[in-house]
Parts: structure tokens; sequence; C-alpha cells
């Protein structure tokens, strides 16, 4: 079978290297290659340095068949892309005129003059095509090096993904028939990417890669499968994802752009069930994810977010015995909460959760990152455990996740 394209971006640009600015060019790239079954394969990123530029180029053309260059095509002296490109690959810079006719046009249309410096855009690396650019002055511009396929685009992102759809898209789709990729997300919760990997084992075989991203309280999981026809990709697509299903069982959440506050909801619906929140630790981000799912309020009454223990004990009724005799990080204190919340609401589930979230609360026998999730039902009710980690606001995520994740793996068992 034949191999993939090599694929390249490089970025150029001072400000990229020293976190000035983000590269989003390269992240928009990067998504449009593979939506287009182009697998990059590396990525550079070089100041505005000539040399730099240069030495980035000839390691490119060594290793790839396709390279896309964004940044430093502009008229001003920091502006050293062509001239960079040109004496890399040892041609000279010629003036283009009809490229300097199409930028004094488009100039004077905007009723601009075309200023000295302008000129310098239409200096183009000898054998180089201009791509039109809907969006700025600056034209792209596109290279042959001994079948190497170079594209170099503005650094400005409108200017570049206007050029990118209009002239650089059309042009790569036509190539890119060789091999396809699919990609697929399958999000997981309450476990690691150690113990994932583990029971994942083997699932990876020809013609499926697996990688994982870790989350608040889980992993999303990306499998990328390669094949020479969509249809076989599909197939390995769901092949695998079989297999995970049945290996992780209900640590897996979702799918695609599935949210587990989505799911929660889902099943809150489907099961005619209402719920109302008692947070602490989570500070009411339990009831901003719930209520960012649209139509939410079907299912979701209210949330209460009490924080101190006068809160909980005025509120939601937290005896004031289990207040001062387990605390308020307690699985007490969460049963209480939680049932203190659904009696008031109304509901027929009452979530709550109370932790540490950090950095200062913790004491001998209660370290930071511990919480509670506590829920309350009709037939009774329930608190889990839970040890976070060291963070304030990757626990309060965390603690947000697991509480919603308690609830759906409840409501899975109805
Ligand atoms: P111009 O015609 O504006 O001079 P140019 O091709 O010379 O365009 P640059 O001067 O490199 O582009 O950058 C122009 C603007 O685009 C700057 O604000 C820069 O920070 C931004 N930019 C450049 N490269 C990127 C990138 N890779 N990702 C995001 N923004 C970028």
């Amino acid at each position: 079978m034949e191999q993939p394209m090599k694929v390249e971006i490089i970025t150029i640009g001072d400000e990229l290297l020293w976190g000035q600015v983000a590269d989003t060019n390269a992240v928009f790239l990067g998504r449009r290659l593979i939506q287009m079954d182009l697998q990059p394969q590396w990525r550079t990123t070089v100041g505005d340095n000539p040399e730099s530029i240069g030495q980035a180029l000839i390691l490119a053309l060594k290793r790839s068949r396709l390279i896309l260059i964004t940044g430093g095509l502009g008229p001003t002296e920091d502006d050293v892309t062509r001239s960079a490109l040109a004496q890399a690959l040892g041609r000279r810079l010629v003036l283009d005129e009809q490229a300097l006719q199409d930028i004094r046009e488009r100039l004077e249309s905007r009723g601009h003059r075309m200023l000295s410096s302008q000129q310098s855009l239409a200096l183009l690396p000898q054998g180089a095509k201009t791509l039109d650019n809907p969006q700025g002055t600056a034209p792209g511009l596109k290279l042959e090096v001994d079948s190497r396929l170079i594209y170099i685009l503005p650094g400005v992102p409108r200017e570049m993904q206007a050029i990118f759809e209009q002239e650089v898209a059309p042009a790569l789709r036509k190539i890119s028939t060789e091999r396809v990729i699919r990609r697929r997300r399958l999000r997981t919760v309450d476990i690691g990417e150690s113990a994932l990997s583990e029971k994942l084992r083997g699932v990876a075989r020809k013609g499926i890669r697996l990688s994982y991203l870790p989350q608040p309280w889980g992993v999303d999981l990306w499998l990328t499968a390669h094949s020479a026809n969509a249809r076989e990709a599909e197939i390995f697509l769901s092949r695998a994802t079989r297999q995970i299903e049945e290996r992780l069982e209900d640590q897996l959440y979702g799918v695609g752009e599935d949210t587990m506050e989505r799911v929660v909801a889902t099943l809150l619906i489907m099961r005619r069930a209402t719920m109302a929140v008692a947070e602490s630790c989570t500070g009411g981000a339990l009831a901003d994810r719930l209520t960012d799912v649209p139509g939410s309020s079907a299912c979701f009454e209210r949330g209460i977010v009490a924080y101190s223990n006068r809160a909980k004990r005025e509120i939601l009724k937290v005896p004031k015995r289990i207040l001062d005799r387990f605390g308020a990080v307690s699985q007490e204190t969460a049963v209480a909460m939680a049932e203190g919340v659904r009696k008031i609401s109304g509901t027929d589930i009452g979530l709550s959760t109370t932790g540490i979230a950090g950095p200062t609360g913790a004491t001998a026998n209660k370290p930071v990152g511990l919480a509670f999730v506590g829920l309350a039902h009709q037939d009774g009710s329930f608190a889990r455990r839970f040890l976070f980690g060291q963070d304030r606001l990757v626990n309060k995520e965390c603690c947000v996740q697991a509480a919603l994740n308690i609830v759906r793996q409840y409501l899975l068992k109805l």
C-alpha cells in the first residue's frame, strides 16, 4: 500500500516563539489537513530570521512532500520569508509584473495608493505562483521544488484561512485521495491514563491508533483509523469502539461531541426524573454545567451553594450534630446535604458535593483533594468518597465530573 504523504507545517514569527501570540495558524492547518485525510508529520516554528527560515525549509524539503508555511509575507522589514526562501532554494527574487498590477488594483479599489514598500509584495522567488488573498494585500505563494509542493501564506489568521480555503484546500483535496484518516473520540470517566491503557491492551492493532488525552476525572480516547478507503476506515473504528465498550463498561460515557452534563440531562429526561443540587466545594460549578445543556429546565429544578456550615444548617437542614461530629467534609454531611436539597425542592434526586479544594483547609486526617458526593433518591441515600489532587480549580472540575457521573451510574441502573 502506498505510504501516506509526508506533510509539514512551518510557522514563522518571533512572537510565536516568545509566547506572545498563540500559534493558531498551526492549529487551524492541522485540523483542516486531518479533515482532508492528510496527516501532518512535523510542525516547526522559527523566528523572523532568514537563516532559521532557510534551515527549516531545507530540512522540510528532505522529509516532506507537502509543506505549508505561514507568516512574514508582509511588506515590512521584519517580513523576510520571501527572500529567505529564495536564498535557501538558490533562486532569485524576481518582480512579478502581474502580481504587482493585481496588488496595485486591489489597493486602489479600496482607495489606497501603492507605497514603495508594498512593491516588495510582488517580489517572488523565481517559479512561484501567487494565490489570491481575498482579505488582504499580501498574496499567498505556491512553489514546486523537485516534486515537493510548498504553500506560503500570510501570518494574519483571517487572511491565511481565506487563502487556504479558496486556493489551497481545493488543490489538496485532489492529492489526498490515496489514504483516508477517520477519527473518533470516546470519553471515559473515573479512570486514569495508565489503568485505561492496561485495560485496552491489544486494541490498537493494524489500522487503528489510540491516543490518550487526560481530562478532569477521566480520559478522552482518540481513535485514529488509517486505510486506503473510507469504508474500511469506518469498519476499523467501529470494531475498535465495540472492543473498548466491552472492556470499559460504564466508564465509557460518551462519543464525539457528547458531554457528561448532556448525557446526564438526557438520562434524567428519559427517566422523567428531576434533580436539585446542593454544592459546597464546587461553588455552583455543578449547576453551571447542568444549565449548559439546552432544555435542562425539564430535569434540573434548582442549585444551592451552601458554602458555610451555617448555610448547610439553615438552608439544607443538615443537623448540627452531624456537622459537629463528622465535619463539613464527610460522608454523613454529604448525605444530609443531598437529602436536604431533595426535600426542600421536592425533586426525585438530590445531589451534593462537599470537599477540601485546597490549597488550605487540610487537617490531619482530611487532606487537600478529599471530597464527598452525596445522592439522595426515593429509596435511600449514599455518598462516595474521592481523593483528587492538589490544584484547587482542577479539584472543582474533577468533583463536578465525579458528581455528574454518580447520577449517571444511578440512572443507568434504574
Ligand atoms: P502582514 O501582511 O500583516 O505583514 P505577514 O504574513 O507578514 O502579514 P506576520 O507579520 O508574520 O504576517 O503576522 C501578522 C499578524 O498575524 C501578527 O499579528 C501575528 O502575530 C499574527 N500571526 C502570525 N503568525 C501567526 C500564527 N502562526 N498564529 C496566529 N497568529 C499569527
